[in-house]
């Protein structure tokens, strides 16, 4: 407190009126934080970590005394470019967030983030998958350096992994990391329908963006024969290879497990690419996830993942 007071001292050889003044310019009850000084000689309060003004003692010619002036310290300026530059990357992560890319996630789980989903009730292997989908976004930048992606499978369907996944892509999202979650078919529909067209965007989105899920990957073998169609193999190679090439993060949702993949008619060399591209396996065998949506919805009660 004794310190506050030298600090103002300067004020003390000013003229009534012009103190008034300058008491409303200083900042109020000013003391230094934990990161800064004042010099002993009073003129300046000092960054501790780069050793720049914060606030300067400094003539001013329009109030004829001397006053404090806010100054930016190398730290200032770094902090205030970071928080920019995050903006900025939050800004261009939510272009994909645009109905485009909302076709696979739908607007039930478009905002779904991992605190709001069911865990009450629901299977050992969903939470573990939950467990390790969070944790793998806690090491996401390493994950994106590595370019190594996880592999979410289930034999049943409506088990949680589609909201599982749209937890992933939503916190990427809010976090600045562009994603994309679409399903195989939905991405192939969308390569074959803008090949020759120029869109608002191009297939070239799904090998450049950060992280690409591939929802249901396989899914058209359930309805078409047991067999992913030419089409769907040829489209997945391309861009899986891509993708590998360029050490792109690539996650997958499936209904088949990844050694199941070739007997669904996908090249080998898919197969292998998967295996390196998302090594972290894990599978869901309960079905409690659609049975704790269902018991909510014969309650008359939804889950609250959209807002
Ligand atoms: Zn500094």
């Amino acid at each position: 407190m004794e310190q506050q007071g030298t600090f103002f001292d300067p004020i003390d050889k000013l003229s009534g009126r012009v103190k008034e003044q300058m008491k409303k310019r200083l900042p109020e009850n000013f003391s230094p934080s934990d990161s800064e000084y004042i010099t002993s000689d009073k003129k300046f309060v000092l960054c501790k970590k780069c050793g720049l003004p914060r606030y300067a003692l400094e003539y001013n010619i329009f109030t004829k005394c001397e006053m404090y002036n806010r100054k930016q310290c190398d730290c200032d300026r770094e902090d205030e470019l970071r928080k920019f530059n995050e903006e900025r990357a939050r800004e261009k992560a939510l272009y994909y967030d645009s109905p485009v890319f909302l076709r696979s996630v739908g607007e039930k789980y478009r905002n779904a983030r991992f605190n709001d989903i069911p865990t009450e009730g629901c299977d050992s292997t969903y939470l573990f998958a939950k467990n390790q989908l969070e944790r793998f976004l806690g090491g996401i930048e390493s994950n994106l350096e590595s370019g190594k992606g996880w592999y979410l499978w289930s034999e049943e369907t409506g088990v949680g992994k589609t909201c599982l996944a749209s937890c992933v892509r939503r916190e990427l999202l809010d976090s600045g990391i562009p994603c994309v979650l679409m399903t195989d078919i939905n991405i192939v529909n969308d390569c074959e329908s803008r090949r020759f067209a120029t869109g608002e965007f191009d297939y070239a989105t799904y090998y450049d963006v950060k992280v690409l899920i591939i929802d249901d990957l396989g899914t058209d073998a359930t309805t078409d024969g047991g067999r992913v169609s030419k089409l769907t193999n040829r489209w997945m190679n391309d861009i899986i290879n891509q993708r590998y090439l360029n050490h792109k993060l690539t996650c997958f949702t499936s209904n088949f497990s990844k050694r199941s993949l070739m007997d669904i008619g996908f090249d080998k060399r898919i197969v292998d690419r998967i295996m390196e591209m998302a090594p972290a396996e894990m599978r869901i065998t309960g079905r409690s996830f659609r049975e704790q949506l269902d018991k909510a919805a014969r309650e008359g009660r939804e889950f609250d993942l959209a807002y």
